[in-house]
């Protein structure tokens, strides 16, 4: 992913933590929220999918599951600086990331996939 900043991906890298955060707190019941935001900011990056609370998952939807699920594991590419890069081998313009943080696909691949996520 060398065709992205260090403040791209930070910018990136944000704007997940921050699509994750509003999936989940749509299931935390409200007295809790402060307290698991709290945490959930502190472990971002070291957490994996398995560790969120099963009983959130259950209650997501289908189309959150998966938005979550591509989300936690574009955190995770980041970490391991693969984020970014198609299966196809070509790289993801920043442009595209800035819209779709999540998306593992090209621009020619998500038209032939019909799958953003
Ligand atoms: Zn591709």
């Amino acid at each position: 992913m060398k065709h992205l900043s260090k403040e791209q991906l930070n910018l990136l890298k944000e704007l997940l933590i921050k699509e994750k955060q509003e999936i989940l707190d749509e299931f935390i019941d409200e007295e809790n929220i402060i307290n698991n935001s709290a945490q959930y900011v502190e472990d971002v990056g070291e957490q994996a999918f398995d560790s969120i609370d099963k009983n959130i998952l259950i209650k997501l939807s289908e189309k959150n599951r998966k938005k979550l699920k591509s989300i936690e594991e574009a955190l995770e590419a980041i970490d391991k600086g693969t984020y970014g890069i198609c299966g196809c081998g070509k790289e993801i313009s920043f442009e595209r990331l800035e819209i779709l943080p999540y998306t593992k696909y090209c621009k020619e691949c998500s038209k032939k996939t019909k799958d953003v996520y």
